[in-house]
């Protein structure tokens, strides 16, 4: 089996190389096969070949240098940065290269080389400025994973080589009253991950990028048994579906979970709620989506659609999590709950949602909200997703394929996120 050296120093000269190593074999090893096939798809193969033969140790610079692969992605004209990124520059919302500058490393910051990230509604709606707007050039992306490649002194956290991820903020002030709590959600001065300003002034940029840079506290460990693409959309995806199972003690087993709509969040809820014992039904406007509702470990889909389908489960469920987006009735969720019944939205409905108040008061329901995650419970979420296996079902692009990707997430076309692997298709 080759092995491949690595040095620190020419960890540094070649950090997307580096990264790929430590995502494909581990620290500094990588058996032939997996190399040869590798190379296949990320260099030159030809290259890797007469690497292989005949060796069983590859220096890591010879490796590196076969898997250079020029991307049309680093033709930017004219602009300067250390930083390479797809962003948005007005509300057509069109991705496109863009050169920038991410902050020099601080004493506590660590700099991640970004393998993946993951895209979720949100970068779609903000960089259209549907919420408001925003910030051009903006580039989105707020699932955030990669390899660790430069640490500063502080930073005992996390070392040279680590797995590390980044979530829908980056920094938050850690001396008001919420941060103190470790409600850092609540912070009033809470970073996001884009369409945001550090506090030293800089464009807060997300992670269709080649490297982010941040607080090792903002930055969460990633178990070394789960795939990077699919870890990905557990930054947001993953933590918006898994707190309020937690926040509402929907988390038990036995307990009965309606996880309204099966996609991107949808998806990972089934998932939480079959690895905590409950029972979980899908609910959705048809039985089309019954066959992988059921694969992911759901009893069956509940059609919304359906009205004696409705009545049938009235009054039977302990909690629902609702992650629907669009125009729908919160009156027909409720009327399946059981007494004391909880539902949580956590997608984002055009219109304000209606409340049947006999429905609310006779039975003791609770209808509530919830958003993303602290660092703490992020952090017990991605170690929850290592202990039982649990990973996003993904569908890997390139980042030329961006634009497309975003016509299709908009379409509902995707199973069940789309991930873009930056590593292969971004080069700086
Ligand atoms: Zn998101
Ligand atoms: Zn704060």
């Amino acid at each position: 089996m080759p092995r491949v050296q690595v040095k620190n120093a020419d960890a540094k000269a070649f950090p997307r190389e580096f990264a790929l190593l430590h995502q494909l074999g581990g620290s500094d090893s990588i058996e032939s096969e997996k190399l040869v096939e590798a190379f296949a798809i990320y260099g030159d193969a030809a290259a890797v070949k007469s690497l292989v033969e005949g060796s069983d140790a590859v220096e890591f610079d010879a490796f590196a240098k076969a898997f250079a692969k020029p991307s049309q992605s680093a033709l930017v004209e004219g602009a300067e940065g250390n930083c390479l990124g797809w962003a948005a520059r007005d509300s057509s919302g069109t991705l496109a290269p863009y050169k920038f500058s991410r902050r020099e490393l601080q004493p506590n910051d660590v700099v991640i080389k970004i393998t993946h990230a993951g895209m979720c509604h949100s970068d779609l709606h903000t960089i259209k400025g549907d919420w408001g707007p925003a910030k051009y050039p903006v580039v989105p992306g707020h699932e955030i994973v990669g390899i660790v490649t430069e640490v500063g002194s502080g930073v005992s956290k996390f070392k040279l080589g680590d797995r590390a991820g980044v979530g829908v903020f980056v920094d938050s002030c850690r001396s008001c009253a919420q941060c103190g709590k470790g409600e850092q959600i609540f912070c009033p001065k809470l970073v996001y991950t884009y369409n945001a300003t550090h506090y030293d002034g800089l464009p807060a940029q997300g992670g269709y990028s080649t490297h982010v840079v941040i607080a090792d506290d903002h930055a969460y460990t990633i178990p070394a048994n789960l795939d990077l693409a699919g870890v990905a959309p557990l930054l947001c995806a993953g933590i918006t579906t898994y707190a309020p199972y937690k926040d509402h003690g929907l988390d038990k087993p036995g307990l009965k979970i309606g996880v309204v709509g099966l996609g991107g969040l949808g998806h990972m809820a089934v998932k939480f709620g079959v690895a905590f014992g409950c029972e979980v039904y899908v609910i959705s406007r048809s039985k089309a989506k019954e066959a992988e509702a059921i694969a992911m470990g759901a009893k069956a889909i509940i059609p919304s659609g359906d009205a004696d389908a409705l009545k049938a489960a009235a009054g039977t469920l302990d909690g629902i999590i609702d992650t629907v987006s669009a125009k729908h009735d919160i009156t027909a969720l409720t009327s399946l709950l059981a007494p004391r019944g909880r539902l949580v939205m956590v997608g984002l409905p055009p219109q304000q949602p209606t409340l049947n108040h006999f429905d609310m008061i006779l039975r003791n329901l609770t209808v509530s909200g919830s958003v993303i995650g602290n660092l703490a419970m992020t952090q017990e979420m991605l170690d929850f997703c290592g202990a039982h296996g649990i990973t996003a079902d993904v569908e890997v692009i390139d980042i030329d394929y961006v634009n497309e990707a975003m016509v299709r997430m908009e379409a509902g076309d995707v199973k069940f996120r789309f991930v873009i692997d930056i590593n292969k298709s971004l080069i700086l």
